[in-house]
């Protein structure tokens, strides 16, 4: 939705008296980021005092192995801090998702540990947030500083993503977003594993308004997702979002069909006119290593969705937390 500066919503938190919960919670996914992650809590916790914000931050240490956890557990002191550590690297969604469940406050923000989205525009989000939107999330302006394959690939894969489907999902959408409580709490009712939220954020729809963002270097450290963890996410997305790979096979299939019976059509015509010739055997070879990739393909698509299935069904829990500290109080 577009942000309109007339617009005539209501506030959508209405801020009851006596009302113990903090307005913000800061949700922080943080994997190895022990060089960041103190800078990162001082310019929140600055930032929301400037606001005239009461307010937590829930760090989430997901399976750190350079100590973010406890850097975090010293400075709970100075910061009111809920640090969550899980008993293992369960990846930045199940973090996320990990934060929404233990934050409090009466709307959310996620932020990277990394300090790659400026907070400075977190008061412009919150003005708008205030005009009424439930959401209120943030996109990068552009992706200049992205090679070309990546982009590319970017590109195919949000195409792909929301091909014939119900909701679609901002090609270039960050995780930093403002969510009111309703929001939050409707995520947190969604009881699937295989989380991508990109898409579970617009699932849930709700009122939303989009603020462009400049994505600044990383301060220390590198970039958590490789090609491989990128390729896994994407793998997750569709999976989750489409059934469209599925269904596609049933056309493929009856275009072979229909192709097969016009060639044999062919044949038997070429037969009577021409009389029997010795069939080619070339043909026949590439038609059935076609036709096994093809099937194999298909085989390959459907299990990447029964394997999904297949983790649904077990019903592990998505993350476990195997430690926390602090309150959230000052
Ligand atoms: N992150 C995480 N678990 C992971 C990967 C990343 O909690 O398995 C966190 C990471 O610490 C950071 C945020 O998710 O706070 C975004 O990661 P990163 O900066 O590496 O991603 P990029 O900005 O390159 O997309
Ligand atoms: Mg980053």
């Amino acid at each position: 939705m577009i942000y309109s500066e007339h617009s005539t919503f209501h506030s959508p938190t209405p801020t009851k008296v006596n009302d113990p919960r903090p307005e913000l919670s800061f949700v922080i996914p943080a994997l190895n980021e022990v060089d960041n992650i103190a800078q990162t809590l001082d310019d929140v916790s600055a930032e929301a005092k400037r606001l005239n914000k009461s307010f937590e931050i829930v760090v989430v240490d997901d399976g750190s192995s350079d100590g973010t956890y406890e850097r975090v557990t010293e400075l709970s002191d100075l910061y009111p801090i809920v640090a969550l550590r899980l008993s293992r690297n369960f990846g930045k969604e199940q973090a996320m998702f990990a934060g929404l469940s233990r934050s409090c406050g009466r709307a959310v923000v996620i932020l990277d540990a990394d300090l790659q989205e400026p907070i400075s525009t977190l008061e412009d989000m919150l003005e708008r947030y205030d005009s009424g939107y439930e959401v209120v999330y943030a996109v990068r302006a552009h992706r200049n500083d992205e090679n070309g394959f990546k982009r590319f690939l970017t590109a195919g894969f949000y195409r792909l993503l929301t091909w014939g489907s119900e909701c679609p999902i901002p090609p270039d959408a960050r995780d930093y977003r403002i969510m009111d409580r309703r929001v939050v709490d409707a995520l947190l009712s969604l009881p699937e594993r295989n989380k991508f939220m990109k898409g579970l954020f617009s699932w849930v729809g709700f009122r939303s308004c989009a603020v462009p963002i400049e994505l600044r270097p990383r301060q220390s450290g590198d970039s958590k997702f490789g090609l491989h963890k990128l390729f896994k996410l994407a793998l997750t997305g569709l999976t989750a979002f489409t059934d469209w790979p599925l269904r596609i096979w049933t056309v493929v299939g009856f275009a072979m069909a229909g192709l097969s019976m016009l060639l044999s059509f062919w044949i038997i015509l070429k037969t009577l006119i021409w009389g029997v010739d010795v069939p080619g055997f070339a043909t026949i070879t590439t038609a059935i290593f076609f036709l096994g990739g093809l099937q194999l393909m298909s085989i390959g698509v459907i299990g990447e969705y029964l394997s999904r299935v297949f983790s649904e069904v077990k019903q592990r829990p998505g993350f476990i937390i195997a430690e926390e500290h602090g309150s959230g109080a000052d």
